[in-house]
């Protein structure tokens, strides 16, 4: 077991560095992509601004992109890398126990046309994330964790992975529980399913005027994510609204959209978010502090 979490490790480190230090020999490299990415928004922000008077550097603008490289690359290297294949192997071994043995049910997913496979590959994606949002909002232990994402008050970009690592985790099991476990996908084209997602979730948080007109109700946008930080919800949604990752449909379909108006301005955070802790190593302690 030791050795599994040093190679863990190990493997992690020598990735990093391929990523960073010699990207063109190794294929696609998600650090450049995720700096690309980010840059290619934040020009839009520049140039096609929603709300004019906010700053090109806004309030949190480096918090926020200390997150995005933190919970994108280095929370990998300090704690999942050497949690995740052991973390796998007690979960089937506690699913075996009770009697699943996991997969040959969703099997015949393997046999359809490549084209249909991604395509029902990333809608189970995108679900299984739309519905561990709404327990993050729901369950009370887990609304600790996302607080943090919430505590934005000045919408940008780089808002978009300003999350507790423990998401990370929460998120992680989920998609792996029902995808690699349940329906047995081998999650090959990763690349390209994170380019996609990084891309939407970053103009999600843009400040850019964008709802895509009538993709709006395929595609999550910044009009409609930024009622998902309202500060007051309203007695119809009480636990939220809007928790749409990368498609909003769900979000018709079970009817938690919400946009009454255009939500611009509209002040964002929780109550009490002006009492939230305002540097990242109190905001990681934070969730687990007693309640005062
Ligand atoms: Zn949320
Ligand atoms: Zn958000």
């Amino acid at each position: 077991m030791w050795n599994e979490v040093v190679r863990a490790y190990s493997n992690y480190a020598k990735y990093l560095e391929k990523q960073i230090l010699h990207p063109i020999e190794n294929g696609p490299s998600m650090f450049y992509l995720l700096i690309g990415l980010s840059l290619f928004v934040w020009f839009l922000e520049i140039y096609f601004p929603w709300r004019k008077n906010q700053k090109i550097i806004r309030k949190d603008f480096w918090l926020d992109a200390f997150y995005m490289f933190f919970n994108y690359f280095f929370f990998n290297l300090i704690i999942f890398a050497a949690l995740s294949s052991t973390t796998e192997r007690l979960f089937e071994r506690a699913m075996s126990w009770m009697g699943f043995s996991g997969g040959p049910v969703f099997s015949f997913f393997t046999e359809l046309h490549l084209g249909w496979q991604l395509l029902i590959f990333f809608l189970i994606y995108d679900f299984v994330q739309w519905c561990t949002h709404n327990a993050l909002h729901r369950v009370p232990f887990l609304w600790k964790f996302h607080r943090l994402h919430h505590s934005v008050l000045e919408m940008g970009f780089a808002a978009h992975l300003r999350y507790h690592f423990m998401e990370n985790i929460v998120y992680r099991l989920s998609l792996y529980i029902f995808l690699s476990y349940l329906f047995q996908f081998e999650l090959k084209y990763t690349f390209w399913l994170y380019a996609i997602t990084t891309l939407i979730g970053h103009l999600n948080h843009a400040n850019i005027p964008l709802s895509y007109g009538p993709l709006k109700y395929i595609l999550n946008n910044p009009k409609m994510h930024i009622w998902h930080h309202a500060k007051n919800l309203p007695h119809t949604h009480p636990k939220g609204m809007n928790f749409g990752l990368t498609l909003s449909c769900w979000d018709y379909i079970f009817k938690t959209q919400y946009e009454p108006y255009s939500g611009r301005d509209i002040d964002l955070g929780f109550e009490n978010v002006e009492k939230f802790p305002k540097s990242f190593l109190e905001q990681l302690i934070e969730p687990f502090r007693k309640n005062e």
